[in-house]
């Protein structure tokens, strides 16, 4: 089973500025924060490397919807987390999606969401989709994408899942 690989494109932290907020600060580099959805609390730590980055509040201040961790990879890598290795559990687990769905020439047509939401612009897999998938309620989220998968090969699809 491939892994899922993070290509850092910080869309998913794009929209984290209500749900990760910092209550006080602990000292420098480090604060007490709760992530809003569940309402824990973590306490962060700044990566050192990123110290710098963080402090530069341009970012945060044009974009207040963006997590308060989230900066610019100055180097043109995309975007950091700069607290990455004391990150929310919500954020540890996080895949943008767990499915990916190949048209029988091996081209990718689709992807699915941790919320099992399909992303396809392909209307036959969309069409497909709707009538032999849409309906699958079950809890279980491995055997879910397991039942996804074959549903689709019987079609002609490749599904690979992501852990
Ligand atoms: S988890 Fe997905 S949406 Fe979030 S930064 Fe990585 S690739 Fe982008
Ligand atoms: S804590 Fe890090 S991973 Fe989580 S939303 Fe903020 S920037 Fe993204």
């Amino acid at each position: 089973m491939p892994e899922f690989q993070c290509t850092r494109c910080g869309k998913c932290c794009m929209h984290f500025g209500r749900y990760v907020t910092i209550e006080r600060s602990l000292g420098p580099g480090d604060f007490f924060c709760r992530f809003q959805i569940t309402g824990e609390l973590f306490r962060a730590h700044l990566e050192p490397a990123l110290r710098a980055l963080f402090q530069e509040k341009g970012d945060a201040t044009a974009h207040p919807e963006w997590c308060v961790f989230l900066r610019k990879d100055t180097g043109g890598n995309g975007f950091v987390c700069t607290i990455h290795h004391t990150r929310p559990p919500y954020c540890r687990g996080f895949r943008c999606y767990s499915l990916k769905i190949f048209s029988p020439d091996s081209t990718e047509i689709g992807k699915v969401g941790g919320n099992r939401a399909l992303l396809s612009g392909d209307v036959d897999l969309v069409r497909c989709w709707q009538e032999k998938v849409a309906s699958f309620a079950e809890r279980d989220e491995a055997r879910w994408r397991e039942r996804v998968r074959d549903t689709l090969a019987k079609e002609g699809y490749r599904v690979e899942i992501y852990t």
